[in-house]
C-alpha cells in the first residue's frame, strides 16, 4: 500500500469575501508592493501545526469542534512590517474570545503532542511579502465579523501556494 503523504495544516480564520475583496483594494490603492497575497488566501493563522500524518485529521476535527468560545468582531487598525518584509494588518486589541480560541487550540494541540511554535501568537492578516517600506497612512479600520474557524491544508502549487479547507466550526451566538 502507498504510504500518504502528511498533510501541512493550519487553523485559521478565512477573511470573508466582502471584507477580502475591500482589504484588497485598499491594500491595492495604497501601492504596498511586494508580492500581494491573492484575495483567497487572506487569513489569520490561529495555530500552525506543519506537516502531519493523515490520520491525525480525525482528532483535529474532534478537538475542534469540543471548542466553545463566542463570535467576535475583530477590528483591523494597524498596518504593519512583520518578520523580516511581511505587510500585515493587525488588530491593536485582541478581543477575549479570539484569546481564548487561540488558547483552546493550543492547549488542546499540547494534549495531541502537538508541538507549536514557541513564539507568542501574533494576530495578523498577511497583505503582502518582500515589503521593504510601507506607506505611512493606516487602515480605515476594517471590522471583520468572525463566526467560524476552520482547519486547512497547505500546498505548494506550481501556481503558488494554495489552501484547501478541510472542515470547519461555528463559534456561538455571544449572549447579550
Ligand atoms: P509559503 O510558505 O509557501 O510562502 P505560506 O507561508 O502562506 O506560503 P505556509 O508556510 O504553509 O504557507 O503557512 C500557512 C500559514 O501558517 C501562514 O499563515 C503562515 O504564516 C503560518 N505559519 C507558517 N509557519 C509558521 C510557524 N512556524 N509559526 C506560526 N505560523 C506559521
Ligand atoms: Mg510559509
Amino acid at each position: 500500500m502507498p504510504t500518504e503523504q502528511p498533510l501541512r495544516l493550519f487553523f485559521a480564520l478565512k477573511c470573508p469575501s466582502d471584507l477580502g475583496e475591500a482589504v484588497c483594494n485598499w491594500r491595492d490603492s495604497q501601492g504596498i508592493g511586494g508580492r500581494p497575497v491573492t484575495q483567497a488566501n487572506l487569513h489569520m493563522t490561529l495555530a500552525f501545526l506543519g506537516n502531519q500524518p493523515v490520520a491525525a485529521v480525525e482528532g483535529l476535527r474532534q478537538l475542534a469542534a469540543s471548542i466553545r468560545v463566542d463570535a467576535f468582531t475583530l477590528r483591523l487598525d494597524q498596518l504593519r512590517l512583520i518578520g523580516k518584509d511581511f505587510a500585515c494588518l493587525t488588530p491593536s486589541q485582541n478581543p477575549s474570545p479570539l484569546n481564548q480560541l487561540v488558547e483552546q487550540l493550543h492547549a488542546g494541540l499540547s494534549t495531541h503532542g502537538i508541538v507549536l511554535d514557541a513564539r507568542p501568537f501574533l494576530p495578523h492578516v498577511t497583505l503582502s511579502r518582500r515589503v521593504q517600506t510601507l506607506p505611512g497612512l493606516q487602515p480605515r479600520p476594517f471590522q471583520w465579523s468572525v463566526d467560524r474557524f476552520g482547519l486547512y491544508r497547505s500546498d505548494n502549487t506550481p501556481r503558488g501556494v494554495l489552501y484547501s479547507e478541510l472542515a470547519s466550526w461555528s463559534l456561538a451566538n455571544p449572549r447579550r
